[in-house]
């Protein structure tokens, strides 16, 4: 579990000017990593460090001969069109980077000059997926969705007998994973309505999002070797804001017997900057579980899991419909929650995904399941806000949603806060819904 270190001091300051205005998500206490280039530039993809509003160019910075012994390694791998290399090198090495930049980019580093020339403004950026996926799972990691998801599916049953047993995941799909901007045709599928004989291909009617947070592997495990309760948060190396899109006609008459399928796999949208653990570790939340509840097996638990296993990570979901982008209206919020509310944590799905001997790579992405906390209101998709599309969301503009409509645009954002450190933040994770085909 990374240690509270210099790069976490509240008092360090940039030379960047921006990255000191107390709002930004990146000031230099963040530090996270993206791919990008130039947009419309052709130029070649590669890895990137948020600092205020602007990115240090990792492959400039490599070649200005910035970085020496230990950071030079995990620049070199941080340089390429991917961030697999880097994260495959483990968090030793993605630390001394974090240390070389955190020393480089404070006010008065003697870096300045050579760092200066390696900015290139967020605003002239675009962004690539941050890693070659090569596999995608995504959990179901809060009570609170789960029982609600449950009562609508299964009104006598809702929260399945093994749920406070078992980490419930499926796997998913890398290949539709777009990086934030995203948009994506509704899809086709099938759907039956309950009253009818049999089911129909159309484009869906109920399009959702789910608000989740994906954590992107680091150094993996061997096919057969299991990873400990008490090694799993070596084997993590970030976190970005994930939005798995869902068809929610097409997934109750799919779903059963084998999981989800296609109501989840047409789309998924992930934000460009990865914050590392490193970074989020001023942010940490206990584990806790009802007393009612059963405790998890003892290869799921540790004391350091309950001590400090959970992330306290605000997390928001908006929505910007057609109208609202030709009155030139701000997105509008949807939901307000909080990672912490999660009943497994992001260690508990490491451990729980190998312990049969299951390989996880670097680049391989977990998704926490839609993060609903505790109220409504922190209910983070719409089939649980509007009640399985009964009652629609009133927006400020007089509209109303029930679902997601041809154009509308969902924003997710995630910051972190505390008394004694500085406010980092995850940037933003947008997509748009068009027209089926
Ligand atoms: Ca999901």
């Amino acid at each position: 579990m990374p240690l509270l270190n210099e790069t976490h001091d509240p008092g360090l300051t940039s030379w960047v000017a921006s990255a000191n205005d107390g709002r930004t998500d990146f000031p230099i206490q963040n530090l996270p990593f993206a791919v990008f280039r130039r947009q419309g530039s052709g130029e070649a993809w590669r890895g990137g460090v948020a600092i205020g509003d602007r990115i240090v160019d990792l492959a400039a910075a490599v070649a200005a001969g910035v970085f020496t012994d230990e950071a030079l390694a995990p620049a070199r791998a941080a340089a390429g069109s991917t961030l697999n290399d880097l994260m495959g090198l483990g968090p030793k090495s993605a630390s001394a980077l974090r240390h070389a930049l955190s020393k480089g980019l404070r006010t008065g580093a003697t870096e300045e000059a050579a760092l200066s020339a390696c900015l290139v403004p967020q605003a002239q950026a675009e962004y690539q997926v941050p890693a070659r996926i090569g596999d995608y799972t995504d959990f179901y990691t809060s009570v609170h969705h789960a029982t609600n998801i449950g009562k609508q599916f299964r009104p006598d049953n809702p929260l399945l007998p093994n749920y406070k047993w078992v980490p419930i995941g499926y796997h998913g799909r890398s290949s539709s994973i777009g990086v934030s901007g995203q948009s994506f045709r509704r899809p086709h599928g099938q759907a039956k309505a309950p009253d009818a004989d049999a089911p129909v291909v159309r484009p869906s009617q109920r399009m959702d999002i789910e608000l989740e947070m994906g954590v992107f592997i680091g150094a993996g495990n061997a096919l057969g070797e299991p990873v400990g309760i008490g090694e799993a948060e070596s084997r993590i190396f970030g976190l970005v804001l994930l939005n798995d899109w869902s068809a929610r006609d097409i997934q109750p008459w799919e779903y059963q017997p084998l999981g989800p399928f296609l109501a989840k796999n047409f789309a998924t949208t992930v934000s460009p900057w990865v914050v590392t653990l490193e970074a989020l570790a001023p942010f940490r939340a206990p584990f806790t579980r009802p007393e009612n509840d059963p405790q998890p097996l003892p290869y799921l638990s540790s004391d350091a899991n309950r001590a400090e296993g959970g992330l306290d990570i605000q997390l928001e979901a908006l929505i910007q419909t057609p109208v609202m982008r030709e009155q030139g209206a701000a997105p509008a919020r949807l939901a307000l929650t909080n990672y912490r509310h999660a009943y497994w944590t992001a260690a508990q799905m490491v451990t729980h995904h190998t312990v049969n001997g299951c390989n996880l790579q670097p680049g391989d992405l977990l998704g926490t399941g839609t993060l609903s906390g505790p109220t409504l209101d922190q209910a983070c998709a719409l089939i649980e806000l509007t009640c399985g599309g009964k009652h629609p969301i009133a927006l400020p503009n007089g509209e109303q949603r029930a679902w997601l409509e041809d154009g509308d645009t969902v924003v997710l954002r995630g910051w972190c806060e505390r008394p004694g450190a500085t406010r980092i933040g995850f940037g933003e994770c947008v997509g748009t819904v068009l027209p089926a085909v």
